[in-house]
């Protein structure tokens, strides 16, 4: 059997060839380990191979996991955030890739500001236009960015989107390559919207192909999760 340092540095071959036979530059594609629900024992075998990237998607959890960790992990904030959780991450995340409302990035804007800091974010987008997903609308998108872009304390690095879970291809690249339309639309020298977080275990290739800077990968790397995320961490 396969041990899973074996399993990482295996996952990182197959993104590496993924992104040369796209004609990309392996280097412009990380992987952001989602070490939700695991205990930080059960993942820091890709810490011990290189791994320098962890998301987290529960700002409790995170903390405590933090704590555990070496000093020197980029933790990227992943999950949806509440405004009365901000003062919480400000500080402790190096990005956030879940901002889905001007009221977020306003509150994310006072609190970095009162801590004298900025926090680098990366815009949701609902590039599927599912109810259940969250995210700006492609068609709000322009009316927000101008706003958000005039915030004191935050800085827009990117984009971020989740694909519907589905078995189609087609369905999975269109929303990757409406964000990609999104970027291509709005960056600008001022403004250069670079990363772009789209792609998990299940339709991280699609992503690669369709420009994805940062895949969030969590089963891939640890295996299934349970309860849907509802571990214990003492
Ligand atoms: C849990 C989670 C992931 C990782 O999903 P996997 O399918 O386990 O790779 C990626 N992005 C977000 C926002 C998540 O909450």
């Amino acid at each position: 059997m396969k041990n899973e340092k074996e399993g990482y540095l295996e996952i990182l071959s197959i993104i590496e060839n993924a992104a040369i036979k796209c004609h990309r530059d392996p280097k412009e594609v990380k992987i952001v380990a989602v070490s939700k629900t695991y205990p930080w024992k059960e993942v820091s075998f890709c810490y011990e191979e290189g791994c320098r990237l962890f998301g987290e998607s529960r700002v409790q959890e995170a903390l405590v996991k933090q704590e555990e960790a070496p000093k020197d992990i980029e933790w990227h904030f992943i999950g949806t955030l509440q405004k009365n959780k901000v003062r919480k991450i400000i500080n402790k995340f190096s990005l956030l890739h879940s901002v889905n409302s001007l009221e977020l990035a306003e509150k994310i804007s006072e609190v970095s500001l009162e801590e004298n800091t900025v926090t680098k974010i990366l815009l949701q987008i609902n590039t599927s236009y599912e109810p259940t997903k969250h995210g700006f609308l492609t068609e709000q998108f322009e009316s927000f960015i101008s706003k958000i872009v005039l915030l004191k304390g935050v800085e827009v690095q990117g984009l971020m989107t989740m694909a519907p879970l589905t078995k189609d291809e087609k369905t999975i690249r269109s929303c990757f390559q409406n964000l990609r339309k999104i970027q291509t639309k709005f960056s600008s020298k001022d403004l250069p919207l670079k990363e772009l977080s789209m792609g998990m275990s299940e339709d991280y290739k699609i992503a690669i192909e369709e420009g994805a800077t940062l895949l969030r990968l969590g089963t891939i790397l640890f295996g299934k999760r349970n309860y849907q995320g509802n571990i214990i961490i003492k």
